[in-house]
């Protein structure tokens, strides 16, 4: 979660311009407040089991993003979590069925499919590239940035951006931007784990 927020500090102007050109120019603030709170409250009261930072960390997203992306990452959190449940460790196997659970939530509350131009369209294809055993997270950051790619000519069925119709073609989606940031941070942190490097 702290890879997360470090990202999104960085790519903030980003996202911003990006929800400037499709929506309300407001998704890189959304997210470094939500992401900030949250690694806030993991450092303060160290959750013991990695479903319990992830739920803690959805629950904080919730409560302080007023758009639409701070409910819709909380739940993927909160469900990823709940899947995850109190177990101290988790193996990617698990992590990933947590994710895939997260994702079909998202699905669920923002009433969306893959290809109507939200962040389903990176987070999706990242989940099923983390594979089998759920540990290719190079795979993983490889099909989220490439999701979130393919949304350029997409025309947009949810969210703000919808709002435009056609004029939402030719413009990177800013959600599947931020997710793409999430499966980058994921691929370096478990990179940095395995090699026994410092963060
Ligand atoms: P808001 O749209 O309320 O200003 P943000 O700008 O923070 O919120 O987030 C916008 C992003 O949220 C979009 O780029 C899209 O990826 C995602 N999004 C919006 N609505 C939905 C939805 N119904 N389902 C899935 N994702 C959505
Ligand atoms: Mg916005």
């Amino acid at each position: 979660m702290a890879a997360v927020s470090a990202a999104v500090d960085r790519e903030e102007d980003r996202l911003t311009e990006l929800d400037s050109a499709i929506g309300d120019a407001d998704h890189g603030a959304n997210m470094r407040r939500g992401l900030t709170a949250a690694v806030a409250s993991l450092e303060e009261e160290a959750p013991s089991s990695p479903g319990a930072v992830l739920a803690l960390a959805g629950r904080r997203l919730i409560s302080t993003v007023g758009g639409a992306s701070g409910p819709l990452y909380g739940t993927l959190l909160r469900r990823a979590g709940k899947t995850l449940g109190t177990e101290e460790t988790a193996d990617p196997g698990r992590l990933r069925e947590a994710l895939r659970a997260g994702v079909e939530a998202v699905a669920q509350l923002g009433s969306a499919a893959r290809g109507d131009k939200t962040m389903l369209d990176a987070l999706y294809p990242a989940v099923e590239a983390l594979g089998d055993s759920g540990g290719d997270f190079e795979a993983a950051r490889r099909a989220a940035e490439e999701g979130a790619a393919a949304t350029v000519p997409m025309r947009a069925r949810r969210g703000r951006a919808s709002y435009l119709g056609e004029r939402s073609i030719g413009h990177q989606d800013p959600g599947a931007t931020s997710s793409a940031l999430f499966f980058a941070a994921l691929a370096d942190t478990a990179r940095t784990v395995a090699t026994g490097e410092r963060a």
